[in-house]
């Protein structure tokens, strides 16, 4: 979809572009074939686009023959989407909130991958509702502000590592970004943009079971950023539980949330996660693995 093709449909329909939903849509082929090739996709996998605007991204998805899942807010694009893509029988269209619709709907992700040019007021969010799922989707390519990109692929002790990167970091690695330049999106965006490509890991690092405690714990631990972690973690967990537990992780007494790496904390969800920790501690594996 071209600049002048976008411009048509949206002067034809006498669209006003709505800047809280992110409406800054991607026009540039060489940008968009880069995000789906980041996509690596191949036969079995199933496609969630978030957000597909006027459906530039959609179209070359729409194109790879696989099924596609898109999920748009505006109720204003459904029936020029509809139109555009009519007849193409793999594309279920959905007219929702995404982030209302991950939430309700706890779904199998395993089979999907996520490729989006993610509305950056809840991008983070969908990411996060995403990386958390019980099974969680085997890749997910998403363009975002730079900012965002940065913090999701952050290593400890960095400004940009925090909350964002651990929760996404628990089943995910980053395995590369590129940055998107505003003149390719219409109209131009105030940020500066990136596409960043997360790959579920080959083995999950806890049980599905321990994900709500280990999602806990960094929320509780990332609180306040300059205060030491056992402090923060204090009003939730006993000295008893604290001590051994952080020993275990090899966490030091003074150490501070930024400077705790994804393994750090793996190693104190299982430590105060009693029982079932130790099983996992002891060998016996998380109870779970991925397709591929
Ligand atoms: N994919 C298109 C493209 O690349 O040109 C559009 C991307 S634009 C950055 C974000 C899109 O997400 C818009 O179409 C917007 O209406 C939609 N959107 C905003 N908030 C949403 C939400 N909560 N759920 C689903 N779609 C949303």
């Amino acid at each position: 979809m071209t600049l002048s093709e976008m411009r048509r449909w949206i002067d034809a329909r006498g669209l006003q572009l709505t800047k809280s939903l992110g409406q800054n849509f991607l026009h540039d082929g060489n940008q968009l074939r880069r995000i789906v090739a980041a996509a690596d996709l191949g036969t079995g996998d199933r496609i969630l686009e978030i957000g597909p605007g006027l459906g530039p991204l959609t179209e070359l998805l729409v194109a790879t023959g696989l099924p596609v899942t898109a999920v748009e807010k505006d109720e204003r694009l459904i029936p020029i989407l509809g139109e555009r893509f009519q007849g193409k029988e793999l594309l279920t269209l959905l007219h929702r909130d995404a982030l209302e619709w991950l939430q309700e709907t706890p779904l199998d992700w395993d089979d999907w991958k996520l490729v989006a040019n993610l509305p950056y007021s809840v991008g983070s969010p969908i990411l996060v509702e995403l990386a958390l799922a019980e099974r969680p989707p085997r890749r997910m390519v998403a363009t975002l502000q730079w900012e965002v990109v940065q913090r999701l692929a952050a290593a400890p002790d960095t400004d940009a590592y925090g909350l964002l990167t651990v929760l996404v970091g628990l089943q995910f690695q980053s395995a590369g970004s590129f940055k998107v330049p505003k003149n390719c999106f219409f109209p131009a965006p105030d940020v500066e943009s990136a596409c960043i490509t997360l790959v579920r890991r080959p083995e999950p690092l806890l049980p599905p079971a321990l994900i709500p405690l280990y999602s806990q714990i960094v929320k509780t631990a990332f609180g306040q950023r300059r205060k030491m972690l056992r402090k923060l973690l204090r009003n939730r967990w006993t000295e008893d539980q604290l001590t051994p537990a952080l020993a275990a992780a090899g966490i030091l007494e003074m150490a501070r949330a930024e400077t705790v790496d994804v393994d750090g904390w793996v190693r104190l969800t299982l430590g105060l996660a009693g029982p079932v920790g130790a099983i996992v501690l002891n060998g016996t594996g998380c109870g779970s693995t991925h397709s591929r």
